[in-house]
């Protein structure tokens, strides 16, 4: 177990924030988690559990305890000729996974490459991109509730999944720690490739495999997304909203040019990114925090920005698009503080 006072989180958070928590604490097993869990000390102090802070704004210095697992390994406890079952520590970074799972020639998650991430925070998030979700290959998912102790294993369904959404995300339930995800690949061929930019990239290979798929979802991520090495950013800051036929249909003949996608629950999806470049926002900089000029919907740390400043873009950001489109914005990243 890692215990550290006064601790920088500037190498735990991908906008490059220069934070302190009071306390920070890494398990490596499920037994250090729960000699944690039974103390009195931590149950007295408010505690915020992270994966790699690639969601994450903090806003101020965190006082209190940020726990943090180191909980690795991957271990197939289940084949048959059709698919694979994998359980995971959560500590595992997502990409790793989806590497090793494609040098397997299983199927399931080349979609979702080069996604920043923890593999415990991915199941928290339902991390989804080019229309696959990692609930599409989720079997079930092992968590500590942090109040009662007791260790559950979620099935999908009881993981509530949705948009970016899950049971785990709702601060109405106890909140759960996640040990390890068990993940179902399939090891027959499928691939979803709906998605008009990935199919006209696979159209330069002769044959669609694992690898090509892989290698096309990072060009088209790398030529839009800015390195978190060089350029601090928690990826997408809002989420796309979510909003009725009606008024879709109302915005629709104000804004004839209006990007939408229907859900299956018949409510119509507009891309966040066009909001906000219709709000004149994109490429802006106010200070060390720029709207990022080749995708909106990333806000860039271009140094010495705070925690703060970013809230305040993002709250300017907010509050133009409810004026000008009468729809909310809800943030994707996660504040601290
Ligand atoms: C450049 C960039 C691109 C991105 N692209 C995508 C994308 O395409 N699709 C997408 O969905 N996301 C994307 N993201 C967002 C981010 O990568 C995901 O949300 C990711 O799952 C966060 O993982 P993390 O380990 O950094 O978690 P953190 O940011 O550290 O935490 C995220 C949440 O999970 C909770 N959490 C973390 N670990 C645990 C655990 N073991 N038990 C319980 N709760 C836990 C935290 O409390 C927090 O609520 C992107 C981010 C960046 C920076």
């Amino acid at each position: 177990m890692i215990i550290k006072e006064n601790y920088s989180l500037l190498e735990h958070n991908t906008f490059h924030l220069e934070v302190k928590t009071r306390w920070f604490m890494e398990y490596s097993n499920e037994e250090e988690l729960l000699n944690i869990l039974h103390d009195e000390y931590f149950q007295e102090c408010i505690s915020l559990h992270i994966g790699s802070g690639s969601n994450l704004l903090f806003i101020n210095d965190y006082n209190g305890i940020i726990l943090h697992s180191a909980i690795k390994g991957i271990e197939i406890i289940e084949e048959t000729d059709t698919s694979v079952l994998l359980r995971i520590g959560a500590a595992e970074k997502w990409d790793d996974i989806v590497s090793y799972a494609i040098s397997n020639g299983w199927y399931g998650v080349e979609n979702l490459s080069d996604i920043p991430g923890e593999c415990g925070a991915a199941a928290v998030q339902n991390i989804g991109a080019y229309g696959v979700e990692i609930k599409d290959v989720i079997e079930t998912v092992e968590a500590y509730n942090q109040l009662t102790f007791e260790k559950r294993t979620f099935n999908r369904e009881a993981c509530e999944y949705g948009y970016r959404y899950s049971f785990f995300k709702n601060e109405n339930n106890d909140p759960h720690i996640i040990t390890h995800i068990n993940l179902r690949l399939s090891k027959k061929p499928y691939f979803s490739l709906e998605y008009a930019n990935l199919k006209e990239i696979l159209n330069r290979y002769t044959e669609v495999r694992l690898e090509n798929v892989r290698d096309a979802v990072i060009s088209i991520r790398r030529q839009k997304l800015p390195d978190t090495e060089t350029l601090g950013n928690a990826g997408s800051f809002f989420m796309n909203p979510v909003i009725s036929v009606d008024q879709y249909e109302s915005l629709k003949r104000k804004y004839p040019e209006l990007p939408s996608h229907t859900t299956d629950d018949n409510r119509v999806k507009i891309p966040a990114a066009w909001l906000i470049e219709a709000c004149g926002f994109k490429g802006q900089s106010h200070g060390e925090v720029e709207v990022f000029n080749k995708q909106p919907l990333i806000l860039v740390n271009l140094g010495n920005a705070t925690g703060h400043e970013i809230a305040l873009v993002a709250e300017s950001i907010r509050t133009a698009v409810l004026d000008k489109f009468k729809i909310e914005l809800t943030p994707e990243v996660k504040y601290v503080g």
